[in-house]
């Protein structure tokens, strides 16, 4: 009656063992500077990949995920350009940023289907244009849509877009999916003011949410997750989500190993103990459609 997921096996954490399905999909972060090293890296530690292209090497994606493809190591795309800010209101800059953005989605068109993050106001700093960021993300979405490519969109650390409420209108008007980044939550101003809380932004973005960044938080540089008892409550709503992928955004292996380790004894917490009931699965999902109705209740206050 209750949607399950098998039990994660700790002593095998994968994407793609025998009897571990992958729910999540655990990905690491690869810029393509880092390819070269990192995408074997990835594949002999199991973790699916989450590519950065360069604006000035698209053509390259090919010759860097050639080994992962082979023996199909899931793959998902991150398009990270400074600068190049498609809400911008100058428009010599904004249509720049729109050409950048479309050559990522063209370079992608082999591949689908599949799913690239974008960013609104990433300078947080310049001018921002919401408006236009939205007129221009729904061609974007629209395009994407075409070719198999879901365009999402990230909350960030400051600025307009470490608003979960921006985030979430922006997603809705353009029809993109969102990339919940949980490090620029946890780090936020509101959240830091205790204002808002990490639970805030799943709820907000539950409906929307197509993937999750993974780390403990952003100052200086992303850092790994080291505490069980703050992440094991975030961990616990985000299986109860539809999202099944989740990216480590580190780039030191002993922390991207070390964080991974945290996440998974999260996970077989929550499952172990049955806690990821369906708060966000509605009763126009199939599966709780056919369920007891007051079974379901107490399923969902259970989860509360
Ligand atoms: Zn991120």
């Amino acid at each position: 009656m209750i949607p399950s997921r098998q039990p994660i096996d700790l002593d095998r954490p994968s994407w793609q063992l025998p009897d571990h399905p992958s729910d999540p999909v655990i990905a690491v972060s690869v810029p393509a500077r880092d390819a070269q090293t990192l995408v074997p890296w990835a594949m002999s530690h199991r973790f699916a990949i989450e590519y950065t292209p360069d604006i000035s090497g698209m053509e390259r994606i090919s010759d860097h995920l050639k080994a992962s493809r082979r023996i199909g190591v899931p793959e998902r795309f991150h398009g990270r350009y400074y600068g190049w800010d498609i809400g911008h209101p100058d428009n010599a800059v904004s249509q720049a940023a729109m050409n950048i953005h479309r050559k990522t989605l063209k370079a992608l068109q082999g591949w689908c289907p599949t799913v690239v993050t974008f960013h609104l106001h990433l300078r947080w700093d310049e001018p921002f244009d919401s408006e236009k960021a939205v007129d221009n993300l729904s061609l974007l979405v629209e395009e994407g849509k075409r070719s198999g490519v879901t365009v999402c969109i990230e909350n960030l650390r400051d600025g307009e877009a470490s608003h979960p409420e921006s985030v979430l209108s922006w997603s809705q008007r353009s029809g993109a999916g969102i990339t919940l980044d949980i490090g620029h939550a946890i780090s936020c101003p509101r959240v830091c003011r205790g204002e808002l809380t990490v639970q805030d932004f799943i709820d907000l973005f539950a409906d929307r949410l197509e993937e999750v960044h993974m780390y403990g938080y952003e100052s200086d540089r992303h850092y790994p997750v080291t505490d069980v008892e703050r992440f094991a409550p975030i961990v616990n709503s985000l299986l109860q989500t539809r999202c099944s992928w989740w990216t480590i955004e580190l780039s030191d292996p002993q922390e991207i190993l070390s964080t991974r380790n945290v996440l998974l004894t999260c996970m077989k917490e929550a499952i172990e103990f049955r806690q990821y009931l369906p708060r966000y699965r509605t009763l126009t999902d199939t599966t709780i459609s056919t369920a007891d109705p007051n079974a379901l209740c107490q399923c969902v206050q259970m989860a509360m």
